[in-house]
């Protein structure tokens, strides 16, 4: 039962809302929620339906649509207006389907016009967006029939590696359908959190999600640290799955049958039994050791699992490479990953279980259902963001950007404004002077591109970094703001290890009228802004400038000939003048280019005679 609330100024009866979890999967998709009473995690089965949905829409005659399961029996009688695997199409453009143009059965058009693909059907054109919302619209109505409560906010989760196009067709296509998209979250990081992993905001781990569903597999690095999940690795593979150990097992069976591939594909329904049947057997086989059937008059359908895992043994293998490099993209070994999760529905397979233990040298674990975990993991961040686990706060996002002052006073974003916290982002900074050895880091929230039309957070100095040449100290500054929108700012210096750090609370003392007046000036200030940026890095590449050519005067100056000193003093001096004038980004340009052009020469002329130097003590055989 959904909790339900007065609203006392109407005297209404209000039910508390719900805010669902969606896997909203290649082949299959779910919708998940936490139960109000044992607030548990749990996959929604409307009317005995079953919880999974298939990722299919079918366009009838009449040009209504039929989603899931009824959708899927015209993959084979009517595949022109049936669509799958939409969600291989989302924010991607023609190019991007590479060589797998010809893998859907339905017509994909290249459209010019907005660069991203469109399907169309009969003679309508539609966008992977709004296919993909048909697909949720049916995933909100069997929520809202089981629950008996309207659902308007959801979670929505994602591949990993998804980028920002396909993270934000997939927020659209929940508009479409009606829902507001409170999050976009990785599949992995939901994964972990339906297994309980990364709740606890102490907790440190690292932890591999193994994925292989029916028609894709990924592999993701997860560190969590902080209550922050980060992805260290990616790697997989789009076209692999539980579809490519079906094909084995049908052309083992075709041969050994004796008959002839070509024969059996032109049979479109002896194909489909077969294809059936295969995956029948594939199940079987995942809790017995023999299957027996056959598709009468036609072909006896014999398998023993030790046969089935010498056919998939490749493709097994296959995925586990892909973990190696996963783990070498991560730069970690495989006993220093703390947990290995099992996703999909051929996890189920025991060698892919095997493979998979034995490569991380751990058991995976697989105690909960492969297929509705991600939908699990999606429907507890969906209570998180309810705020119904006081335990953890998580906000939404930043409402403004927050960097560090550079050279000139200009503001250097780490993490902009609307970005998903808690989050993480750092940048490497160096020295501008020789033998500098601190750093100042003030920290800055705001919008705008000068620093002192900002917010001033923090200041520090990192001290101590060994005396070295200009450019060659790493100064890692990394910003960590954590679900309770406390930033802490770190400044390491690599080459000693030299290390500071501060915390601060961003969101202390501001209203949300002046988040809002702050947003606003800087719309208003943008021009001048970035007038006053190019002025800034104009002067500071002046002064780069000269503090290089008066220090190679000052080192080398017995290589260059009097007249060349002479000249070069009087481009100095031109430069010096045009700066203290005041003058615009162009003067200050065109007198650095003088400079620049005339004494460009002389570094190649130290060098040579370096090198002359070098190699006149030695011998070369
Ligand atoms: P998913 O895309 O995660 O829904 O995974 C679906 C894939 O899992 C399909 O290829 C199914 O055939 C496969 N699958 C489901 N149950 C089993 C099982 N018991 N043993 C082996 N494969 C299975």
């Amino acid at each position: 039962m959904a909790k339900v609330a007065i609203n006392l100024s109407t005297g209404a009866l209000q039910q508390e809302e719900v805010i669902v979890g969606i896997d909203l999967g290649t082949t299959n998709s779910l919708v998940a929620y936490i139960h109000p009473e044992d607030k548990k995690p749990i996959a929604i089965n409307d009317q005995g339906q079953g919880t999974i949905v298939p990722s299919v829409v079918h366009f009838t005659d009449t040009g209504e649509t039929v989603v899931g399961t009824a959708a899927k029996d015209y993959l084979i009688t009517d595949p022109a207006n049936t669509i799958y695997s939409v969600k291989r199409l989302l924010g991607k453009s023609y190019q991007d389907l590479g060589a797998h143009k010809d893998y859907f059965g339905y017509k994909v058009i290249d459209d010019d016009s907005e660069g991203l693909v469109k399907v169309r059907v009969k003679n309508t054109f539609y966008s992977p967006i709004e296919l993909s919302a048909e697909i949720l619209k049916e995933l909100r109505a069997r929520a809202e029939h089981a629950l008996k409560t309207p659902v308007n906010r959801a979670v929505i989760t994602v591949p990993a590696y998804f980028n920002d196009s396909q993270r934000q067709a997939t927020r659209d296509a929940g508009k479409l359908a009606g829902l507001e998209v409170l999050r976009i979250v990785n599949e992995p990081t939901a994964a972990a959190l339906a297994y309980g992993i990364g709740i606890d905001p102490n907790e440190e781990k690292t932890v591999a999600v193994y994925d292989l569903g029916g028609g894709t597999f990924d592999i993701s690095i997860l560190s969590i640290h902080q209550g922050i999940f980060e992805v260290l690795s990616t790697h997989g593979d789009t076209y692999l799955g539980g579809d490519d150990f079906d094909r084995a097992i049908i052309n083992h069976w075709i041969q050994e049958n004796q008959l002839i591939a070509d024969t059996v594909n032109l049979d479109k329904n002896l194909s489909q039994e077969l294809r059936l049947k295969a995956e029948e057997a594939k199940k079987v086989l995942s809790s017995q050791q023999v299957y027996t059937s056959s598709i009468e008059g036609k072909m006896e359908c014999h398998l023993e699992r030790h046969t089935f895992e010498a056919l998939i043994a490749p493709i097994v293998t296959r995925t586990i490479e892909s973990c190696r490099q996963a783990m070498s993209d991560a730069k970690l070994q495989p006993e220093q990953v703390d947990a290995v999760i099992m996703v999909g529905g051929s996890t189920r397979v025991p060698m892919v279980y095997e493979a998979v233990s034995e490569f991380f040298g751990r058991p995976a674990n697989n105690t909960l259902n492969p297929d509705e975990v991600v939908a699990l993991g999606a429907a507890i961040q969906a209570d998180i963001l309810a705020g119904n686990r006081k335990d953890i706060l998580l906000l939404d996002v930043t409402p403004l950007t927050l960097g560090i002052e550079t050279m000139g006073g200009l503001m250097d974003p780490i993490i902009p404004r609307n970005s998903k916290i808690p989050t993480k982002a750092g940048r490497q900074y160096t020295t501008s002077i020789d033998g500098q050895v601190n750093m100042k880091i003030s920290v800055y929230q705001g919008e705008r591109d000068v620093v002192h039309e900002n917010r001033k957070l923090a200041e520090f100095d990192l001290k101590g970094i060994p005396a070295m040449p200009a450019g060659f100290p790493k100064v890692d500054v990394n910003f960590i703001l954590n679900a309770d929108g406390i930033l802490k700012v770190e400044a390491i210096e690599l080459r000693s290890g030299t290390h500071q750090e501060v915390e601060v609370k961003p969101q202390y003392g501001l209203t949300d009228a002046q988040v809002e007046q702050m947003l606003l000036d800087s719309i208003t200030h943008a021009r001048e802004d970035v007038n006053a940026r190019m002025i800034i890095e104009a002067r500071t590449t002046a002064d780069q400038m000269l503090y290089q050519v008066e220090r190679f005067l000052e080192k080398n100056g017995e290589y260059l000939t009097e007249e060349e000193i002479q000249l070069t003093r009087q481009n100095v001096q031109q430069l010096k003048d045009v700066l203290a004038s005041g003058g615009d980004k162009d003067a200050i340009l065109t007198a650095v280019d003088v400079l620049e052009e005339q004494t460009s020469p002389f570094a190649e002329r130290v060098m040579q005679i370096s090198i002359k130097k070098a190699m006149s003590g030695k011998k070369i055989e």
